[in-house]
């Protein structure tokens, strides 16, 4: 049985593993849900899953701009975004 020193240090780098995830996901996908998930799954190789996974993310019909949930308007162009 591991002592608590060594369980803390565990849990400490899984628990810093899993926020890469999830911050690589909402940096490069716009979803952190998944990225976390991957990393709790499968560490580090959840941070390369995070970054080949579907974008989800809404995008400008017109120019493919990433545009936030809810916007009504394009950033970038301006043309107005149909509700989903
Ligand atoms: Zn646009």
């Amino acid at each position: 049985m591991a002592n608590l020193g060594e369980l803390g240090y565990f849990l400490g780098v899984y628990l810093l593993i899993i926020a890469i995830g999830a911050a690589i996901g909402k940096a490069a996908k716009g979803r952190p849900g998944a990225g976390a998930l991957f990393s709790a799954l499968v560490g580090p190789f959840g941070w390369l899953i995070a970054l080949v996974i579907k974008d989800l993310r809404p995008r400008c019909p017109d120019c493919k701009f990433v545009t936030p949930a809810g916007a009504r308007k394009c950033g970038r162009c301006g043309a107005s975004l149909a509700l989903a």
